[in-house]
């Protein structure tokens, strides 16, 4: 699926437009609502709920599939090594 691209820096405003089309104009609310539901997701590959606990940071910021592929953490104002990790389970 071809994604709708911004330019600029690795921001978490980029990231959020590289994952969700911005084609029409939507109400403040949306993009507050969308940027909360992200805050949960991945944040590396945004396709599923976080649910891996990033040590020493203890961010919950990335998801089982990507975990493999990561050796910071992805949030962008965090980027620190993994040192461990954790699954962490939602009820
Ligand atoms: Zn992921
Ligand atoms: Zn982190």
């Amino acid at each position: 699926m071809e994604m709708y691209k911004l330019p600029g820096n690795d921001t978490d405003a980029t990231r959020f437009n590289n994952v969700v089309a911005v084609l029409v104009p939507r109400s403040k609310e949306w993009y507050e609502r969308q940027i909360q539901t992200l805050r949960t997701m991945c944040q590396y590959c945004y396709k599923a709920r976080a649910s891996i606990l990033l040590l020493p940071c203890a961010h919950v910021s990335c998801c089982k599939d990507c975990l493999p592929l990561i050796r910071r953490c992805p949030v962008s104002t965090c980027n620190k090594i993994v040192r461990g990790t954790k699954e962490i389970f939602f009820v």
